[in-house]
């Protein structure tokens, strides 16, 4: 077993390290500031478009994308130690690569299942970084978590598609960047396989009926860096059929395809997060002395610097193990490890930035640390792209087949 990074992944870290010193981290503060005096919150603040024309100029694009045709042409083991590094900094870093969820799912569905047209249309314009893109599944009437629940509509008739739903926690959908919608309902509500009734399809942003309602909170932040969480309306909205995305019933397959190299994303991401939580409370640790000694000399502070040390390191292989399995053996083949890491790696990680957060008192909870977004930032995690009982269940019922 060999656990050195290949001269490639090497390579990029390097050059991915430097331009976290040298824009990123320095961006952050630019950033808020910017924003603070926007006309609109959602609007994009001028030093991210910066970062991401440097970043494009650099070479670092569109690093997700395994597709060589479209992107770095990187496997998922290559991919992931850089999503970690982004993961530092997730508010700026993700977008400034063009490489933030959900356009990368969003892209990874088009490159591979979309048409010519399709293509040239939105994953062109995607991968170029002028416009954003949203994923509408999830209903605030229905348990969304089980998405035979879906209860949008998208009828035929004629050329064209109806679609008619309420949509809840569509991220991106704020940002009047994002200007296209891959919108999950039912083409065959009635279907006798319920794997079969759904269906994906494009709905560009303009479209008469489309509206982007409200942003939700989330722990009482409106997430202005990831373009919101939206409420959004479909109400006889007309698509012509050729937006239809592969074939109609399709959407339940092209849904768990879109779901693995996500997963590797967010979950190295989450680990990145971490990393940073453990600096910042390494750092406070030394520069703070309370009753007559520093932090960093009290022995439950060495606790819980140990011990976050161990989980990351723990994290960091299952995930790279997650990695190689999906290059190796495919999506398939990983579904146990895809599973693990994506119940182990949020909540663990949501502890480790709660713990950095105690270190830093009352500074902790406050805008001038990063730590309360990234602890916001990680908790939802717990329920994005499936909530960890889900996924503990699908776990669980394929460990018991084994007995079965
Ligand atoms: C910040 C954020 C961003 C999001 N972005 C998007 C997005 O871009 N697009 C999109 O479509 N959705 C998005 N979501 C929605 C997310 O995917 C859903 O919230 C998630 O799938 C759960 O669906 P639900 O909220 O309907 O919860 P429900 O399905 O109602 O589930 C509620 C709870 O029930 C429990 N539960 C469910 N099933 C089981 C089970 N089998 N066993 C035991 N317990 C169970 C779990 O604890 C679960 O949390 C986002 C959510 C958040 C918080």
């Amino acid at each position: 077993m060999d656990f050195a990074f290949d001269a490639r992944t090497q390579e990029l870290r390097e050059r991915l390290l430097a331009f976290m010193d040298e824009h990123v981290y320095p961006a952050e503060q630019v950033a808020h500031e910017q924003r603070a005096a926007l006309a609109s919150p959602w609007d994009t603040p001028a030093v991210v478009e910066e970062l991401k024309a440097e970043a494009r100029k650099q070479g670092l694009w569109n690093l997700f994308l395994p597709d060589a045709k479209h992107g770095a042409g990187l496997t998922n083991l290559q991919y992931a130690p850089l999503a970690e590094i982004t993961g530092r900094s997730p508010q700026l870093a993700p977008t400034a690569l063009n490489c933030a969820a959900p356009d990368t799912g969003n892209m990874e569905v088009l490159a591979q299942f979309g048409n010519e047209a399709q293509q040239k249309q939105w994953l062109e314009p995607l991968l170029a970084g002028e416009i954003r893109s949203a994923f509408a599944m999830t209903e605030p009437e229905v348990a969304s978590s089980d998405a035979t629940n879906i209860t949008t509509h998208i009828e035929r008739d004629g050329d064209e598609y109806v679609i008619n739903g309420r949509k809840w926690y569509i991220s991106g959908a704020m940002n009047p960047l994002c200007q296209i919608f891959i919108v999950m309902g039912k083409t065959d509500p009635d279907g006798a396989d319920i794997r079969r009734q759904q269906s994906m399809i494009l709905v560009p942003r303009d479209t008469p009926g489309l509206t982007v309602k409200r942003a939700m909170q989330v722990y009482g932040y409106e997430d202005h860096y990831h373009g919101g969480h939206a409420e959004v309306l479909f109400e006889n909205v007309r698509v012509p059929a050729s937006n239809l995305i592969g074939e109609e019933g399709g959407g339940f397959g092209i849904a768990q395809a879109r779901l693995g190299p996500g997963r590797i994303h967010h979950c190295m991401r989450l680990i990145g997060m971490a990393e940073r939580a453990i600096e910042l409370m390494c750092r406070r640790a030394v520069a703070r002395t309370a009753f007559g000694k520093p932090l960093a000399q009290q022995g439950v502070v060495h606790n819980w610097i140990a011990d976050a040390r161990v989980a990351v390191e723990q994290l960091r292989l299952l995930v790279l193990k997650t990695a190689w399995l999906m290059d190796t053996v495919g999506n398939k083949g990983a579904h146990t490890e895809i599973q693990s890491i994506k119940i182990a790696t949020p909540r663990t990680v949501v502890d480790i930035i709660d713990q950095a957060v105690q270190l830093h008192g009352a500074g902790g909870v406050s805008q001038d640390f990063p730590l309360a977004e990234l602890w916001a930032g990680a908790r939802t995690l717990r329920l994005a792209d499936g909530p960890d009982e889900v996924h503990q269940r699908s776990l669980a019922r394929r460990e018991l087949k084994k007995y079965l």
